[in-house]
């Protein structure tokens, strides 16, 4: 069986590889061309992609719409009308010593690449960093989730009718699919999930010494300041922590709460919650469910019924687990260990800001962080003494949705970035280039070196 996987595989990637090498890919109105038939395949097929969520994580249209299709769409339209700008070579400058010289930067694309997703924005995170990969003129085999069988269908299907399947092709299927791709010597692997398989991803890339990208989690602070505007505060956090019922890899983890404002802040969130989703938010077409079973129960371990302030029922057969909100919660408590991926929300009560800095820069690096508060110097105490992949000052989750900042973690949260014009230089190989002319020929350079070379070498390099 494995053998004959490892060997699909090894077919697959030098079809890919030869495809490659003919060229076509790195023709820029090839790209452009591709890109357009990308957009229009997306737009034909957009009510079987909004059915496949719909099915696969009960993602009501407007958050389908908004974080999948139409974040993909306005992305190819965005990496289209800068393509040849980006794609151009570059002139840079030139020492002076190296006289008669000029010097550039080539942007060329790696070759065949893979891309890997997970499952919780299961049509964006596979098609986001393609849209990256085909706009550098690489070659593509994408691996979507098997945790989203509907919507890594629709995804094959859209590929294969569209693309030559030695351009771009999509091998479905469980982790032995993936375990066989990430150990083949692709060009290039773009991977997105968790923390523990990102090790796993790069382990097996660094046997080939494939360069790596590697969109990761973690637990992503947010921390709430006295001199936080609650109202609104309450309403970013609880909108982008509960959208897709908690799984989105930038959520907010876990809220930091100042002693003065805790108890408001609770009363206001669950009074957005009211706003969203209604008494019974069971009933609410816009409140998502949990992938499946298995992550479910792992959820439920997470909540500690005795310090529920909001929601906390749950329905197994349905895979829905109500957005809950935990108070009093200590660093030390279960739901703190791992980032959580679910509608649970710890509160954590702090007093000293410098305290909680030091408790967030003792754990692993966040994906990302956000504080709310007026106060524009406490704004930048956290941006300058916490590392993390990036966020947001009074809101949540919004910074991933500009093209013009780029995405990704540090640490343990990830490896690189992409997004916009980042996504481009990610799925590039920058080739500096320096072209000399033969009519200058120094003789600095060339042994035999005697003292006078020493002391003019020391005048130049210094
Ligand atoms: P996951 O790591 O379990 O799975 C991701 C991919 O890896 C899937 O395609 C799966 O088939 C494959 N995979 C799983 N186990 C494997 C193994 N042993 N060997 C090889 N491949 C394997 O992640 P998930 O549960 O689908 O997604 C949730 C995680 O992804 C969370 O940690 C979340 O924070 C992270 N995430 C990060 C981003 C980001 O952009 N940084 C975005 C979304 C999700």
């Amino acid at each position: 069986m494995e053998t004959t996987i490892n060997e699909r595989v090894s077919k697959i990637l030098d079809e890919h590889k030869d495809y490659f090498s003919s060229g076509k890919t790195k023709d820029i109105d090839f790209r452009l061309k591709q890109l357009k038939v990308l957009k229009g395949a997306i737009k034909d097929n957009e009510k079987l992609i909004l059915e496949a969520l719909d099915k696969d994580l009960y993602k009501s249209e407007y958050e389908a719409y908004a974080s999948e299709v139409g974040f993909t769409l306005d992305s190819i339209g965005y990496v289209m009308k800068n393509l040849k700008s980006w794609a151009k070579v570059k002139k840079v400058k030139t020492p002076f010593f190296h006289v008669g010289a000029k010097s550039y930067i080539y942007s060329e694309p790696y070759g065949t690449v893979l891309i890997i997703a997970p499952f919780n924005y299961p049509f964006q995170l596979l098609i986001e960093p393609l849209v990256g990969a085909m706009a550098a003129g690489n070659s593509a085999v994408l691996k979507p989730s098997e945790y989203t069988p509907n919507v890594s269908k629709v995804i094959s299907k859209i590929i294969t009718e569209n693309f030559p399947k030695e351009y771009i092709r999509v091998m479905e299927g469980g982790r032995e699919v993936t375990s066989s791709l990430i150990n083949k010597p692709f060009d290039y692997i773009f991977f997105t999930g968790s923390v523990r398989v990102g090790k796993i991803v790069m382990e097996a890339a660094s046997k080939n010494l494939v360069p790596v990208t590697l969109e990761l989690g973690g637990k992503s602070p947010t921390i709430v300041d006295k001199e936080a505007n609650i109202a609104v505060a309450a309403q970013r956090i609880v909108w982008g922590k509960f959208l897709n019922a908690g799984q989105t890899c930038v959520a907010p983890d876990y809220i930091l709460a100042h002693r003065d404002i805790k108890e408001k802040l609770i009363e206001e969130m669950k009074n957005s919650l009211n706003k969203f989703y209604g008494d019974d938010v069971l009933r609410s077409r816009d409140y998502g469910r949990i992938v499946n079973e298995n992550h479910l129960n792992r959820l439920l371990e997470l909540i500690d019924r005795e310090k529920i302030v909001a929601g906390g029922n749950f329905d197994i057969d349905q895979l829905y687990i109500e957005p809950t909100i935990l108070d009093k919660v200590s660093w030390d408590d279960k739901v703190m260990e791992d980032e959580i991926f679910g509608p649970i929300l710890p509160v954590i009560e702090y007093e000293s800001l410098d305290n909680m800095i030091k408790m967030i820069n003792s754990r692993p690096k966040p994906l990302s962080l956000y504080v709310f508060s007026e106060n524009k110097d406490i704004w930048e105490r956290i941006i300058h003494s916490v590392s993390f992949g990036g966020g947001c000052i009074n809101d949540t989750i919004s910074h991933i949705v500009s093209p013009y900042l780029p995405f990704g973690g540090v640490g343990s949260s990830g490896i690189g970035t992409y997004h916009g014009k980042s996504s481009f230089e990610t799925f590039s190989h920058r080739k500096s280039i320096m072209k000399k002319t033969t009519k200058v020929n120094l003789d600095l350079i060339y042994p035999p070196y005697k003292e006078k070379k020493v002391k003019l070498i020391k005048k130049i390099l210094k």
